[in-house]
């Protein structure tokens, strides 16, 4: 594709995806763009600001941890800002104490009371787990395979009925595939090779990415379809339903809101507590100090997360891809493939639930499809 006569290209959405496309344009082929966002900020739902009141680093929109296991995409992602490395280590507070998460050799001796080792543990497991499920259908039947009818009600039921607002069975399996099981004592939350946060915050990330004589950003300016007629082509990373009028129904997403409370000291000790009973409303509490361990402050920052269904007025985080979504999802789809001027990237253009690492490559996959270079091996 030439670049010389190529008009200037729009891109919707100034998060991962959309940032990740406008410099692999710029880069790659020397295209113009203009990138813009309805908020008065880039970044999406990373963004992320050292709050005034306590000089800590806040991710605004609820806590993100890069993770990945491809060295391409940690090296692209390195070329933009220092990521320091992070250990997420989860805990569950319930009822019956506080408990190591993910399910690890250490949950189990301490949920069962016993003393198993790594062989033991897994005879153990394979004995309570419910072993008449060969292909699960649902994230229910996924967790009764895997860990048996105990741990799933400690552990995911009620967090995930909180989280999705609806039973486990009615939700896909692949969202509890999300987390590992563990036969040893490894309390890291992700399994990926690299695992960090940006020491200056993804903001800073995203800026940088946007850092191009060939991109143009433009915030607090909402999309508009009247605008597609002075552009070469348009990459959309908003909802796909709000793209097409939500003249096919709404698709169903949870969004998640916060408590913000701010302390001295050191409030719950660790960046992450799960709240898995429907004792309490929330389903996990953030300290965001504990996010940067590479930083010291006298004060903390605490965000109590809840879930609700998401209304026009919310940010819609969590594709629910109930069995109604999906049809309705279809139809989005099948008008998408219809309108070759248009791309749809990231997490709420697929409306599938992604982490960062998968947003970034397929961002540059389908940068490199646009311009019709080779992908790589
Ligand atoms: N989950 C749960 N209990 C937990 C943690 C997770 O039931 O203590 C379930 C819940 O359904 C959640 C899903 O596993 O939505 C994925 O969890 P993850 O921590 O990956 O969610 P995210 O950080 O993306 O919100």
């Amino acid at each position: 594709m030439s670049s010389s006569n190529q008009r200037p290209i729009l891109i919707v959405g100034a998060g991962f995806a959309g940032a990740v496309v406008a410099r692999e344009l710029a880069e790659r082929a020397n295209i113009s763009s203009v990138v813009i966002d309805s908020r008065d900020h880039v970044a999406g739902n990373c963004h992320s600001v050292r709050a005034a009141d306590t000089g800590i680093l806040e991710h605004v929109y609820g806590p993100h941890i890069f993770h990945t296991s491809n060295r391409e995409t940690w090296d692209y992602v390195n070329r933009f800002g220092v990521f320091h490395p992070f250990v997420n280590r989860v805990k569950a507070s319930t009822q019956r104490g506080i408990f190591s998460l993910p399910i690890n050799l250490h949950t189990i001796n301490q949920f069962y009371g016993r003393h198993l080792n790594p062989v033991e543990a897994r005879a153990f497991l394979a004995s309570v787990a419910d072993s008449s499920i060969t292909a699960p259908a649902n994230f229910e039947e996924q967790a009764l395979k895997m860990i048996g009818r105990d741990l799933y009600e400690a552990f995911f039921l009620g967090y995930t009925q909180k989280q999705w607002g609806c039973s486990p069975r009615e939700l896909p399996a692949s969202i509890l595939s999300r987390l590992p099981v563990r036969f040893s004592y490894d309390d890291n939350y992700y399994a990926d090779t690299f695992v960090g946060i940006p020491e200056a915050g993804y903001t800073r990330v995203i800026e940088n990415l946007l850092d191009h004589p060939c991109i143009s950003v433009r915030v607090s300016t909402p999309w508009d379809p009247a605008m597609q007629r002075d552009f070469g082509h348009v990459f959309f990373s908003g909802p796909i339903d709000a793209f097409f009028g939500y003249e096919e129904g709404r698709l169903g997403y949870r969004t998640v809101y916060w408590d913000r409370l701010v302390a001295e000291g050191d409030y719950q000790g660790n960046a992450v507590i799960n709240y898995p009973g429907l004792e309490v409303p929330f389903t996990r509490v953030h300290e965001h100090k504990h996010f940067a361990p590479w930083e010291t402050h006298n004060r903390t920052v605490v965000f109590t997360e809840f879930s609700k269904e998401t209304t026009a007025a919310d940010t819609p985080y969590y594709p629910k891809r109930l069995k109604t979504d999906m049809t309705v999802l279809e139809k989005y789809q099948q008008r998408a493939a219809a309108s070759p001027g248009v791309t749809f990237i990231g997490r709420l253009g697929s409306y599938r639930y992604l982490d960062m690492n998968v947003v970034i490559e397929e961002a540059l996959k389908v940068t490199r499809q646009f311009l019709e270079l080779p992908q790589p091996t």
